[in-house]
C-alpha cells in the first residue's frame, strides 16, 4: 500500500482548525456591552455592580495596566434558538496561549451571583439549554485587566510590574462578545479527533494501531460534508467509535489524574489580584464539577480558602459543599505551597501547623500527602517536618527542571537528615498544568522510570501559575483516555487514592537520602534581599514574642496575644510563598511585602516589650538583660533575664607600621591590612591560623550575573568565569574601647558604595562583620569570600532542624551542580579537634570551593557568602538601594558552637529597666546540644506549655528539661500539639523533671502542664 500517513494527518489537521471547530457555535447574533472602569483598586461587588456603563464595541481598546472593568453584556436569544443549547462568548481580548498571564473575568447574575471566571481557554457561559427563544439575557463581568509581563520574548525588564510605574496605556482589545448556538454533537467530535490524533502522533509509525486510527480518522472525514459539518458530525463519529473503543493493554501506564490550578500566592500580579484568581478559577471548578460527575478537584494552600472565605462568600458556599460531596479536595496541608530552603525551623513546622488545621476546622479533613509541585528544591530537614504534622506523603514535580542530572526515581522513598522516610512522587508528566494532550500522556508513559514494578502517577490536570482550572475539554479528552488502545489509562482520582495505590503496588521503593536540590533557581537564595530579612526578622521576632508572652502568662498572669500571634504567623507564612521569598515576584509584590514586614515587626516589638516590661516590674531602676536564645550567654540564662555582667574587657587595636591594624581580646589575634582586607586571624588558645596563607578573608567580589533566562532566579555557572575583588580602600579607621575593637572600611566601585565595620567582642572568638551597601548595579553579583586553612571533604550547612553535609569538591556532575547551596545561619567545616563557623543572620546563599596551594601544599577552603544581586525581570530595579548585612567569623568553632552562634546573630541581646532582680526561665535543658526551639502556650488555649526541642549536633544526645513551676504532665505532641503515637522521641518523667534521649537531630515536642 502507498504511504498516505502525512497527507492525511495535514488534512486532520485542516479540517479540524477551518472547518470543524468553526462549526462549534454555527449561528451567533452579538450582545451589546456597556463598561465602567473603576477610578483605581477593585471595588466591591455590589458597587461594580451599580456602576453606571459607557457603551463599548468589539475592536474597542479597554484595560489599563491592573485596573478592573465592569462590563455588562445584554442580548436577546433569536426565537429561531428555541430547543438549542445557547451560550455565550465572552473574549475580552484574550491570547489562547496566556490562561492566567493576561486579562481574566468573573462573570456575575444581575444578582450578584458569580457564575464562573472567564479566561482565555473558557470564554463561554450556558446561558439557556434547551433555550425558549426570546429570552433576554443579563450579564456582568468583572474583568481584570492585569498586563503581560512574561511576553513572547520573555524575561524582558519591563514596568508594567507594579501600578505605580505601569502606565495607563489599554492593553486589550474587546474581542468577540456574542450569544451562539452550541452544537454539542460537533463539540464531541472535536474531542473525537484531539484524542484519537493526539494518540496517533505518539505511536510508533510502524504501529498498526497507528494505521487503525488514521484510517478511522481519514472515513470520519470523508463522511464529513464540509458545507454541513453540523449536519454530518454524528455520522462522522460513527466512523471514530471502534477506534475509540479497543481497549488499553494489560500493561498500560495507569494515570490518576485530578482536576488543578496551580495559583501562585503572588508572582506576576500582587497579592489582592490572587485573591480575585482563586475565587474566578473556584467559580469556575465548582461550576465544572456539577457538570461533569466523575470530575475530582484539588485545591492546595489553606490561604488561598481563606481568601475566599473572607472576600467571596458565595463561591466559598459551594467549595464547602463541593468538599462535604467529597469532590473538592483540600490538599496539601500547608498554609501555602512556600519555598522550603528558606523557611526557619518553625516557621516550616507552622506552614503544616496552620495548613491542616484550617483543613481540619473548615472542613473536619486531614490530607496527609505534602503538595508542592513547584517548590525550589527540599531541605532534608523536611521529612522529620511532614512527618511531625502527621502526614507521611510528598507530591512536587519540580526536580524535573534541574538543568544537568535526571533524577533517577519518580516514586521512592526520601529520607532526611534525622532518618525519617517520606513515600515521594514525581509525576512523571512533568508538570502541574496537564491539559490531557496525547503528548503529556505518552510523556508520562514513556517518562515513567519505576515500570516494571510500579504502574501508577499523578497528572494534576488544569491551567495553572495564574490559575484557571481544568476545562470542559480536559474533562471530556480523559473520558476518552479511561482505557484506549496505544495510550497509558486516565481516571479521576483524590491524591489521596493515587498514594495509597502507588504505596501498595510498591513495597519496596528505591531510597534516597538527603536534600531533593534543584539544579536550577539558585540564586532564588539572594534575589530581594529585603524581603529575606524581613522574613528571617519576622521568624525571629515570634520566637521572642511567643517566648516571653509565654513567661509573662504563666509568671504574671497577662493576657497571651493568641489572636495576634495567629495573624503575624500567618502573614509571615504567606510571604514564605515560592515567588515572595525566593525574589521572583513583580516590584509591586516586594514593595508591599517589606512594608508588611515593617509593620509586623512595630507589633511584635510591642508585644514583647509589653511582655519583658511585664516581667521585668515597673516601677524599678534594675537594668535587665533578656536573653531570647536557647542557650546562655554572658552569664544570663536561655530564656530569662538577669542584670548586665560585667565584661572582662582586654580589647585593643593597634596601628601596624606598613599599613592597617591589629585587633586583640586575648583570644582572637586579627590582622587587616592596608585594604582593609583581613589577613590574619589567629586563635590564640591552639595557636591555629584562619585566614589561608597568601589570601585575605571578608574580601568582597564582584561577578557579572546575566543568566541565560529567569533572570531573578538563576545564576548561570559561568559568572564565575570573570569578576573584580574591591580592594581599593576610601577610608580606613579603627577604635577600641575595652569592651571591642573596632575598624571601619569604606570603600566605592562604580556607582556603589559600601561601609563595613569589623568588631571584636571583649570574651568573645568571634570577628563581626557589618556591612552597608548602597547598592546601584545592574546584572552583578556581590559575594563576600573568606579562604579558609581548612582540609575537607565536606562542610555543614544548617537547615530545618538540624544540619546537612555538602561536598567541598566537584567529582560528579551532582556536586558539580550545586554551585550555589542554602543554609540557614551558618556553615561549619572542620578538621579533626579544630573547626570554623561562618555565622549570618540574613544571606542565605552561599559556595565552597576548594584549591590545593603551590607554595605549602596546604588546602585552601574559600566560604563565600551571596550578599546582593541585581537581575531585571521581573523587578527591573531589583535590590537597588541601601542594605545592611550582619556575618560573622567563628575561630575554633565546634558544631555546637556554630548552631549558638547562629541562634545569637539573630536574637540581640534586649535591656529593659525595671523592679525584678531576675526572671527565672520558664524551663532549662541541661545539655547544649538539645535546642529548645519554640517555647509558646498551647494553641488550643487551655494554658499547657508547648515546648518544641530538637537534637542539633547529629548525635545520640541525653538530657533532663527542668521547669521552674510543678510538672504535672509531660505529653509528646505532633506538630499540631496532639497527642503523638510515642514511636518516636524517648520522653520520661522522673521526679517533676523530663528526661529526654533523643536521635541524630529528632525532634520532639512536649505539651507541659502544670500542677495545682
Ligand atoms: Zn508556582
Amino acid at each position: 500500500m502507498h504511504d498516505d500517513r502525512t497527507l492525511v494527518e495535514s488534512r486532520l489537521k485542516r479540517v479540524l482548525d477551518e472547518r470543524i471547530r468553526p462549526a462549534v457555535y454555527p449561528e451567533s447574533v452579538p450582545l451589546t456591552v456597556g463598561i465602567w472602569t473603576a477610578p483605581g483598586e477593585p471595588v466591591p461587588v455590589a458597587e461594580g455592580l451599580a456602576a453606571p456603563r459607557s457603551p463599548i464595541t468589539v475592536g474597542d481598546a479597554w484595560g489599563a495596566p491592573w485596573g478592573t472593568s465592569w462590563l455588562t453584556v445584554t442580548g436577546t436569544v433569536p426565537q429561531a434558538w428555541a430547543g438549542r443549547t445557547v451560550e455565550a462568548l465572552i473574549d475580552l481580548g484574550f491570547d489562547a496561549n496566556m490562561p492566567g498571564f493576561q486579562c481574566e473575568g468573573l462573570v456575575y447574575r444581575p444578582d450578584g451571583t458569580p457564575v464562573k471566571g472567564l479566561n482565555p481557554q473558557n470564554q463561554w457561559v450556558r446561558v439557556a439549554s434547551p433555550a425558549a427563544g426570546g429570552e433576554t439575557i443579563v450579564l456582568h463581568v468583572e474583568a481584570a485587566s492585569n498586563p503581560v509581563i512574561l511576553d513572547y520574548h520573555p524575561f524582558l525588564p519591563t514596568e508594567l510590574g507594579d501600578k505605580e510605574t505601569a502606565g495607563h496605556a489599554p492593553q486589550y482589545k474587546l474581542a468577540r462578545m456574542d450569544l451562539a448556538v452550541f452544537d454539542q454533537t460537533v463539540w464531541q467530535l472535536v474531542i473525537d479527533l484531539e484524542v484519537l490524533g493526539e494518540l496517533m502522533a505518539e505511536l510508533p509509525v510502524e504501529s498498526a494501531r497507528r494505521w487503525e486510527i488514521l484510517r478511522a480518522v481519514e472515513r470520519a472525514l470523508d463522511t464529513l460534508d464540509l458545507q454541513n459539518i453540523n449536519a454530518t458530525a454524528t455520522s462522522a463519529r460513527s466512523e471514530l467509535t471502534a477506534a475509540l473503543s479497543a481497549p488499553a493493554a494489560p500493561s498500560a501506564h495507569r494515570i490518576s489524574a485530578i482536576g488543578h490550578a496551580h495559583i501562585d500566592s503572588a508572582w506576576l500580579w500582587p497579592l489582592r489580584e490572587t485573591v480575585r484568581k482563586v475565587a474566578r478559577t473556584t467559580a469556575n471548578m465548582t461550576a465544572l464539577l456539577e457538570d461533569e460527575p466523575e470530575f475530582l478537584y484539588a485545591m492546595s494552600q489553606a490561604q488561598q480558602f481563606a481568601w475566599i472565605k473572607e472576600h467571596r462568600p458565595e463561591v466559598y458556599a459551594r467549595v464547602r459543599k463541593a468538599v462535604a460531596d467529597g469532590r473538592f479536595v483540600p490538599a496539601g496541608g500547608m498554609w501555602v505551597e512556600s519555598d522550603t530552603n528558606m523557611p526557619s525551623s518553625e516557621a516550616m513546622a507552622r506552614q503544616f501547623v496552620y495548613g491542616k488545621r484550617f483543613f481540619l476546622d473548615e472542613f473536619g479533613i486531614e490530607n496527609h500527602e505534602a503538595w508542592l509541585p513547584d517548590t525550589f528544591g527540599f531541605t532534608g530537614g523536611l521529612p522529620q517536618i511532614i512527618r511531625n504534622a502527621g502526614s507521611k506523603w510528598l507530591l512536587t514535580q519540580k526536580i524535573s527542571w534541574s538543568q544537568v542530572n535526571k533524577f533517577p526515581h519518580h516514586t521512592f522513598l526520601w529520607e532526611g537528615i534525622d532518618g525519617t522516610r517520606i513515600f515521594t512522587h514525581f509525576p512523571p508528566v512533568d508538570t502541574y498544568n496537564c491539559s490531557m494532550k496525547g503528548s503529556e500522556i505518552a510523556h508520562a508513559a514513556r517518562n515513567f522510570k519505576d515500570k516494571g514494578v510500579a504502574r501508577h502517577s499523578l497528572a494534576p490536570t488544569g491551567w495553572g501559575d495564574g490559575g484557571g482550572g481544568t476545562t470542559r475539554e480536559m474533562v471530556a479528552k480523559a473520558a476518552r483516555l479511561k482505557n484506549i488502545e496505544g495510550s497509558a489509562t486516565v481516571h479521576w482520582e483524590r491524591p489521596a487514592e493515587f498514594f495509597a495505590k502507588a504505596e501498595a503496588e510498591y513495597p519496596n521503593p528505591p531510597v534516597w537520602v538527603g536534600e531533593l536540590y534543584l539544579e536550577l533557581h539558585r540564586a532564588t537564595l539572594t534575589s530581594q534581599a529585603k524581603t529575606k530579612q524581613g522574613n528571617r526578622r519576622s521568624e525571629n521576632l515570634l520566637r521572642e514574642a511567643e517566648l516571653w508572652c509565654a513567661t509573662a502568662t504563666l509568671r504574671t498572669g497577662a493576657a497571651y496575644p493568641y489572636d495576634d500571634l495567629d495573624r503575624i504567623w500567618k502573614t509571615v507564612l504567606l510571604h514564605q510563598f515560592h515567588d515572595i521569598l525566593p525574589g521572583s515576584s513583580i516590584a509591586w509584590v516586594h514593595r508591599e511585602a517589606e512594608a508588611t514586614y515593617a509593620k509586623l515587626a512595630d507589633e511584635l516589638e510591642s508585644l514583647i516589650a509589653q511582655a519583658q516590661q511585664a516581667l521585668a516590674g515597673n516601677p524599678g531602676e534594675r537594668e535587665l538583660i533578656f536573653n531570647a536564645a536557647p542557650h546562655e550567654r554572658s552569664s544570663v540564662p536561655a530564656g530569662g533575664a538577669a542584670p548586665a555582667p560585667t565584661t572582662p574587657g582586654g580589647c585593643t587595636a593597634t596601628e601596624r607600621p606598613e599599613g592597617g591594624f591589629t585587633l586583640r581580646n586575648g583570644l582572637l589575634d586579627i590582622t587587616i591590612d592596608s585594604d582593609g582586607l583581613v589577613t590574619s586571624v589567629v586563635d590564640v588558645a591552639s595557636g591555629r591560623e584562619t585566614v589561608a596563607p597568601g589570601t585575605k578573608a571578608n574580601l568582597l567580589q564582584l561577578h557579572p550575573d546575566f543568566p541565560n533566562m529567569w533572570d531573578a532566579w538563576d545564576v548561570d555557572q559561568f559568572y564565575r568565569n570573570t569578576g573584580t575583588d574591591l580592594t581599593e580602600v576610601d577610608t580606613l579607621t579603627a577604635s577600641a574601647t575595652p569592651d571591642r575593637a573596632t575598624v571601619r572600611i569604606e570603600r566605592s566601585f562604580n556607582s556603589s558604595r559600601v561601609v563595613q565595620t569589623l568588631t571584636l567582642h571583649a570574651g568573645e572568638k568571634r570577628l563581626d562583620i557589618d556591612t552597608e551597601v548602597d547598592w546601584h548595579e545592574t546584572e552583578k553579583f556581590l559575594k563576600a569570600a573568606f579562604p579558609l586553612d581548612l582540609h575537607t571533604e565536606r562542610y555543614a550547612a544548617e537547615t530545618q532542624f538540624g544540619h546537612l553535609y555538602r561536598p567541598t569538591h566537584t567529582n560528579t556532575s551532582w556536586e558539580a551542580a550545586k554551585f550555589e547551596a542554602c543554609n540557614h545561619r551558618f556553615v561549619h567545616l572542620d578538621e579533626p579537634g579544630w573547626g570554623v563557623a561562618l555565622v549570618t543572620a540574613s544571606t542565605y546563599g552561599h559556595d565552597v570551593t576548594r584549591t590545593v596551594r603551590d607554595t605549602d601544599g596546604g588546602t585552601t577552603t574559600t566560604v563565600r557568602f551571596s550578599l546582593l544581586r541585581a537581575p531585571r525581570f521581573p523587578d527591573p530595579k531589583t535590590d537597588q538601594g541601601s542594605h545592611h548585612f550582619h556575618h560573622a567569623l567563628v575561630p575554633g568553632a565546634t558544631i555546637t558552637d556554630a548552631v549558638r552562634e547562629g541562634y545569637r546573630i539573630g536574637l540581640p541581646e534586649r535591656r529593659v529597666t525595671g523592679s525584678a532582680e531576675t526572671v527565672t526561665p520558664l524551663l532549662t535543658v541541661d545539655n547544649e546540644a538539645l535546642v529548645v526551639s519554640a517555647v509558646k502556650l498551647a494553641d488550643d488555649r487551655s494554658g499547657d506549655l508547648i515546648v518544641r526541642i530538637y537534637e542539633s549536633n547529629g548525635g545520640r544526645t541525653r538530657g533532663r528539661l527542668t521547669t521552674s513551676f510543678p510538672l504535672a504532665g509531660a505529653q509528646p505532641c505532633d506538630l499540631l500539639e496532639r497527642p503523638w503515637d510515642g514511636t518516636r522521641g524517648d520522653v520520661t518523667l522522673v521526679d517533676g523533671t523530663v528526661e529526654l534521649a533523643l536521635r541524630p537531630f529528632e525532634l520532639v515536642t512536649l505539651r507541659l502542664s502544670q500542677a495545682g
